[in-house]
């Protein structure tokens, strides 16, 4: 396991990489509610300035990164200037943020637009909050190379991977028989494969237990979400593929399950809020008080277990084929699964192509090993080229 104990200091300094965006949001508002104050280093945003402006308004960072330079004109970039805040513009400005001295690094950007910022708070040694689970996906071995490297410490918060990390403390991965990640199964869980074909986006971003960014509901509904988080556990605790397991939960209360040896399970439970495992990112090693409802365990109406269906969810199959190819696959796939989620959302392509758009790119590209991140992003880069023609064959 690659996270490190090392309870050093307690955190009070932050950089939250994709402020303005689901988790970003969840981590503002626990330092709004902290009792012990933090100080906000940097916040940084793609193209949603207003939302970036006023969170500046009210936390006050040295600077501010946005991502998309069309974005930041110079009226814009002033007003925050006019606060006393320091503005870094484009694709780079991310990075930038993370070299601010810190203690805490939120990785919660949104896909591969991630990755060299979070690879760069891994480079410079700092305590990473990683939710961006498509940097670990695509990083793999490297990533994790990165941070045993330069002793960062990696913090899951991805519920599923905080509820092993919780579970697992300090303990490692010696006595454990099996990982099981849970699953809600999405808003298609009970839909036969007949319907899914003419799901809408509102229908497919409609979650039945978690509020989140739309991409990761995108994922959720074709279950690639899953598929991507078995990759990211794998990477994260060191595990291999055949002894991580899917569970579909659809109440989402149990986040994960470890097994170990001598048959015990031990399980995370807790209501389907991402302050949870973001508080527990923030005070780690300690523990800090949360505005989240607690459970109810009287009012519960039910607790069950399903095993996912493989065929109905392709996406399951083809993560855990990405996993087992290695290399630069796992790269592949996500690439071409945010070619095949935007351009769902666009409504270029139905529901059920977003699964032929990764099979097919998968199939077509040759799977090489990958050296370092300028190779990563290269690979990346050619197979979103892939994918796109595969959406422009569907959608013609
Ligand atoms: P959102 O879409 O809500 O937010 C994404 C954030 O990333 C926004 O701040 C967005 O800026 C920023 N961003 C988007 N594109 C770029 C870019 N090209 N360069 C720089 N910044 C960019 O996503 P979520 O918060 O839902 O998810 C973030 C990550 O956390 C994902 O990897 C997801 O899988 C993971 N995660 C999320 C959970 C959740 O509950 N939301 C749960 C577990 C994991 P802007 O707003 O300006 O567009």
């Amino acid at each position: 396991m690659v996270i490190k104990m090392n309870p050093d200091h307690v955190v009070t300094e932050l950089v939250v990489l994709g402020a303005t965006g689901s988790v970003g949001q969840s981590t503002l508002d626990l330092v709004r509610h902290a009792s012990a104050p933090f100080r906000i280093v940097a916040l940084t945003a793609n193209r949603n300035i207003d939302l970036l402006y006023r969170q500046a308004v009210e936390f006050r960072p040295d600077m501010v990164a946005i991502a998309d330079s069309d974005v930041a004109d110079d009226q814009t970039c002033q007003k925050f200037r006019d606060l006393g805040i320091d503005v870094v513009i484009g694709p780079d400005s991310a990075r930038i943020a993370v070299q601010q001295p810190h203690d805490l690094t939120i990785a919660g950007i949104v896909g591969a637009a991630g990755l060299s910022a979070t690879f760069e708070a891994a480079r410079l040694g700092r305590r990473i909050a990683i939710a961006n689970k498509e940097c670990v996906v695509c990083g793999g071995d490297l990533f994790i190379q990165m941070v045993k490297q330069h002793h960062a410490t990696l913090l899951p918060i991805d519920s599923e991977h905080n509820a092993i990390f919780q579970i697992m403390h300090g303990t490692g991965t010696q006595h454990v028989d099996r990982l099981i990640l849970t699953a809600s199964g999405g808003p298609f869980h009970n839909w036969s494969i007949d319907k899914m074909a003419s799901a809408t986006i509102e229908q497919a971003l409609t979650h039945p237990t978690w509020r989140m960014g739309k991409k990761i509901s995108i994922d959720s509904a074709t279950m690639m979400n899953k598929g991507l988080e078995i990759i990211e556990a794998h990477y994260l605790f060191d595990m291999p593929a055949d002894k991580i397991d899917v569970l579909v939960h659809p109440q989402s209360i149990i986040h994960s399950m470890v097994e170990y040896q001598d048959g015990s399970i031990l399980a995370q439970m807790g209501t389907a809020d991402m302050r949870i495992p973001i508080a527990h990112a923030l005070a780690w090693p300690n523990r800090m008080s949360t505005p989240a409802d607690r459970l109810n365990f009287t009012a519960l109406v039910g607790f069950s277990f399903e095993t996912p269906d493989v065929e109905k969810f392709p996406c399951l199959r083809l993560a855990r084929n990405a996993l087992k190819c290695g290399k630069s696959a796992p790269i592949i796939l996500n690439a071409a699964n945010e070619v095949a989620v935007a351009s769902f959302l666009d409504r270029r392509i139905g529901f059920l192509d977003i699964a032929r758009i990764v099979e097919q790119t998968l199939n077509q590209m040759a799977i090489e090993s990958v050296s370092d991140l300028a190779h990563i992003l290269v690979v990346d880069m050619q197979a979103r080229i892939q994918a796109r023609q595969h959406v422009q064959k569907l959608s013609a």
